[in-house]
């Protein structure tokens, strides 16, 4: 990665001889730790290529490209990037391209923006590996995130639109007579569906909880906070949900809480239009009310 900040290619040679680009952290054959780094040329050849007409978000290049392996000179095994040329016309197996280099390097792969076809047969200018800035990369920061659309069952529609009316709907097994909440749509024991639809209160007692002191990115309240299972009167699983109101370290099993609602003009179909649950007051449930529920 500092070759790749500094404009060049370093591979590995590992112990059968062969120079390996990227170089892999330990020899497949002897698990011992690279050492022999070995620079390669920034000019190859493409050894296989797929044609991509239709690049998606984040891919190298925004118009037609195509993805293939380059050997480049100096090592033995193939890369694989994006090669730019303008239609699959314009790529064959055995074709010379070179490295175009990024506007601005970091010290990461998308340092290499992407391969162009090299105008001569030349070998481009190899380089020592032991060339470059004596300040190491010695981190890289990979961006990830993950969109996904959930698609909520009948019964967990029922329940989301439940919500949007400040409503917490479960629903009953007929033959165990158990309450979920949210709804599964099948009762896990008897393995039937679940029909009668139950409304329950917003209030319920702590099962079990945790006090949250780790802080993590995206957290949206100040450690240490509690995280408790919640059994709502009426129910018969419990209900994870935050409990604030209270200092972390007084919630206790068998305390009663009740649910605090956003205001009402912001309530949508989600279980965040509960904010939270707090101490009701009441006295404490005994042990044996939510033993089977643990
Ligand atoms: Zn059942």
């Amino acid at each position: 990665m500092t070759g790749l900040r500094d404009g060049h290619v370093v591979g590995g040679r590992t112990s059968d001889g062969v120079v390996r680009v990227p170089p892999p952290e330990f020899d497949p054959v002897t698990h011992a730790a690279t050492t022999d780094f070995v620079g390669v040329a920034s000019e190859g050849t493409v050894v296989s290529w797929t044609w991509v007409p239709e690049p998606v978000k984040a891919q190298p290049l925004d118009h037609p490209f195509a993805w293939a392996l380059v050997k480049l000179d100096g090592a033995d095994t193939a890369i694989m990037h994006a090669v730019d040329v303008a239609s699959n016309d314009a790529i064959h197996t055995g074709m010379r391209v070179r490295i175009r280099w990024a506007a601005e390097r970091v010290g990461a792969i998308t340092d290499i923006a992407c391969f162009e076809p090299a105008d001569t047969a030349e070998h481009s200018e190899s380089f020592s590996a032991d060339e470059g800035s004596a300040e190491g990369v010695t981190g890289v920061i990979t961006p990830v995130s993950l969109d996904y659309v959930y698609a909520a069952s009948p019964e967990e529609s029922a329940f989301f639109r439940g919500m949007a009316e400040g409503r917490i709907l479960g629903q009953r097994c007929p033959v165990c007579r158990k309450v979920y909440v949210p709804p599964r749509g099948a009762c896990p024991v008897d393995g039937v569906p679940t029909t009668d639809e139950v409304e329950l209160a917003g209030s319920g007692t702590v099962t079990t909880f945790c006090i949250v002191n780790v802080p993590f990115l995206g957290q949206r309240i100040t450690p240490p906070y509690v995280s408790a299972y919640v059994l709502l009167d009426g129910a018969d699983i419990a209900f994870l949900h935050l409990i604030q109101g209270i200092d972390a370290h007084d919630v206790r099993m068998g305390m009663r809480v009740e649910a605090v609602w956003k205001p009402r003009e912001e309530w949508g179909t989600t279980i965040e239009n509960i904010l939270h649950f707090q101490p009701n007051g009441e006295p404490d449930a005994a042990y044996e009310t939510y033993e089977g529920h643990l």
